[in-house]
């Protein structure tokens, strides 16, 4: 991403400097990530990347937080209603009074589920990664964790207070983490979430929502032409 022309870069020189160090730790976090399957509904693999996160996160220092989510709940294919266990919100936070505060927010599910056969890391060519969740976004976690670092690191973090916000829900629509995200939302002069940019490089902002809808049909089965009166119907007279 091209930096704002003109902008005296001189103070966070020694960071990006520092960033551009850590490419290839990078690319190798986001390979050993990309091979832990944590689609939505895969709690045993949430949890497992979950504490790949909380282990990477904990470089920073901050105070974290596991918050469970009640189940929610979802429509079988036969039309009942069944509770749906949800992974947790990951939370990590570091000077919460400070003048400025930020609120960042990713998360670990993808939307391969365990049987999918899209389940590891290959490289298309020298530059491009193809795997589950490269770009979407445990690519993103990888680029906000060492944002963080480098912020750490720089010296300029004393009046900079940062709370990050990781779900394992956000493929499936976000329902059971977006009540924290409202609540915490109010409490950061900015927030930033990192979802990948357009394919132009331009940083994805808003979208105008998302949600899930199921309806439950329930009839007799029936054939129309050989056996309407399966369905109910009199075989004659039939009903005007
Ligand atoms: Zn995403």
């Amino acid at each position: 991403m091209g930096l704002k022309s003109g902008m005296d870069m001189a103070p966070y020189q020694v960071s990006l400097d520092w960033i551009d160090r850590q490419q290839k730790a990078m690319v190798n976090q986001v390979e050993a990530w990309s091979r832990v399957n944590s689609g939505s509904h895969n709690l045993p693999g949430l949890a497992d990347m979950g504490a790949k996160v909380t282990e990477a996160f904990s470089a920073l220092d901050g105070d974290f937080e596991s918050i469970a989510l009640p189940p929610s709940s979802h429509v079988t294919p036969s039309g009942d209603l069944e509770p749906l266990p949800l992974g947790p919100v990951y939370r990590f936070q570091k000077r919460p009074d400070a003048k400025r505060r930020v609120l960042l927010t990713g998360h670990l599910d993808t939307v391969f589920a365990k049987d999918s056969p899209f389940q590891a890391p290959r490289w298309l060519d020298d530059t491009i990664l193809n795997g589950p969740g490269v770009a979407d976004m445990k690519g993103g976690l990888i680029v906000m964790l060492y944002a963080l670092l480098a912020v750490e690191r720089s010296g300029l973090a004393d009046d900079l207070g940062w709370e990050v916000l990781i779900s394992s829900d956000e493929e499936i629509g976000s329902i059971g983490s977006a009540a924290i995200l409202t609540e915490r939302a109010p409490h950061a002069h900015i927030g930033l979430t990192y979802e990948p940019a357009l394919a132009d490089g331009t940083l994805a902002g808003p979208r105008k929502g998302s949600g899930n809808f199921s309806i439950v049909v329930r009839g007799r089965a029936a054939h129309a032409g050989r056996a309407f009166h399966e369905a109910g119907m009199p075989l004659w007279p039939w009903p005007r």
